[in-house]
C-alpha cells in the first residue's frame, strides 16, 4: 500500500504562555513539533508497513523551508521519503488555500491511501483533510482510531464518536484523519536518525504543481476568509473566597454564581 501522511509543522502551544501584563502571547522560545494528530497518523502509517512490509509511507509537509525538519523527524521514525511543498506563493493561506494546495501536490504522487491529523493544534479546524479529500474526489473517514488494511483495496477505519464507534469499510484510494489517541508514537531510531539525512526529499514550489491546481485559490490572495483581527483571551478575574459558610450554604452560593454566568 502506497500511503501518503500530511504532517504539518505546529508551534507547542503546550509552551506557549500568556504574559498576565500585557495579555499577549508569549512565543520566544516555543519549539516546532509534529502536530499529535499527525504523529499518529506517522504510527499508523508506520504499523501497516509493518504488518505490510512492500508498503511505502511517505511524508507530505506545507510551509516554510524548516518544515523541512518534521519530514526528517518522521523519516527518522521510519517513513521512507518526504515532499516538502514550500513557495512564498502558497503563504497566508487559509484552509481552503491549503488544502487546494496540498491536493495539487498529491496530484504529482500515486498512492492508495493519504493520512491527515484530525486537526493542527494551531488552526484548530480540523477542516484540511476533509477539504483535500473533497478536492480530489475521494472518500474520507474522519477521527480515526484505527486503521486496518484488509486488502489492497480496502481499508476498515474505527471511527470515534461521543459514545460509540463505527467500523467503517472504505475503498482505496481514500483519505483517512487520524485522532492522537490512535496509537502512541514511535521513537526515532538512531540509524534512522542517521538515514534520515541522506533520505530523498523532494522539494515542489509552485512550478512544480501548477498544473494541477487553480492558481486562484491558492496563498493569501486565494483565501476566501481573512483574519481580521487577533488577540489573547482576558485573563479571569481574582477569585473570591467564601468563608463562615455552612455546606449548604456554600453549595447554593456556588450554584447562585454558576447560574449568574449562565453556566447552568
Ligand atoms: C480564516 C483563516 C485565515 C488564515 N490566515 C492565515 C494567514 O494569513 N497566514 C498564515 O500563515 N496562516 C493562516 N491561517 C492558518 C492556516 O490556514 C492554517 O494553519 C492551515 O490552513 C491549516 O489549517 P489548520 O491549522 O486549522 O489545520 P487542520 O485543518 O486542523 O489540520 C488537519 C490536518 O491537515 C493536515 N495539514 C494542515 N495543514 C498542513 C500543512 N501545511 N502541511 C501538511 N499537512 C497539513 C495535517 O495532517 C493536519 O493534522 C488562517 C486560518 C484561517 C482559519
Amino acid at each position: 500500500m502506497k500511503i501518503v501522511v500530511c504532517v504539518k509543522q505546529v508551534p507547542d502551544t503546550t509552551e506557549v504562555r500568556l504574559d498576565p501584563k500585557t495579555n499577549t502571547l508569549i512565543r520566544d522560545g516555543v519549539p516546532s513539533i509534529i502536530n499529535p494528530d499527525d504523529k499518529a497518523g506517522i504510527e499508523a502509517a508506520l504499523r501497516i508497513k509493518d504488518e505490510n512490509p512492500d508498503s511505502t509511507v511517505t511524508i507530505l509537509s506545507m510551509g516554510p523551508p524548516q518544515a523541512e525538519e518534521v519530514i526528517r523527524e518522521a523519516i527518522a521514525m521510519g517513513a521512507d521519503d518526504g515532499v516538502l511543498v514550500t513557495d512564498r506563493a502558497f503563504g497566508g493561506a487559509d484552509t481552503w488555500a491549503t488544502s487546494t494546495t496540498i491536493a495539487g501536490a498529491l496530484r504529482n504522487i500515486d498512492f492508495d491511501l493519504v493520512i491527515a491529523g484530525r486537526q493542527a493544534i494551531d488552526g484548530d479546524t480540523a477542516q484540511v483533510g476533509p477539504q483535500i479529500a473533497e478536492h480530489l474526489g475521494l472518500p474520507q473517514v474522519s477521527y480515526a482510531e484505527d486503521v486496518k488494511v484488509v486488502d489492497e483495496n480496502t481499508i476498515h477505519v474505527r471511527r470515534q464518536f461521543e459514545d460509540r464507534y463505527h467500523i467503517v469499510e472504505v475503498k482505496t484510494p481514500c483519505v483517512v484523519t487520524t485522532l492522537a489517541e490512535l496509537a502512541e508514537p514511535r521513537y526515532m531510531t538512531v540509524g534512522g536518525v542517521y538515514d534520515s539525512y541522506n533520505a530523498e526529499m523532494k522539494v515542489w514550489g509552485l512550478d512544480d504543481i501548477k498544473e494541477n491546481l487553480n492558481v486562484d485559490h491558492i496563498g493569501l490572495k486565494g483565501s476566501p476568509t481573512k483574519v481580521k483581527k487577533s488577540y489573547a483571551k482576558e485573563g479571569k478575574g481574582q477569585g473570591v473566597l467564601l468563608t463562615d459558610l455552612s455546606a449548604d450554604e456554600a453549595a447554593r452560593a456556588i450554584i447562585s454564581k454558576l447560574e449568574e454566568k449562565f453556566i447552568i
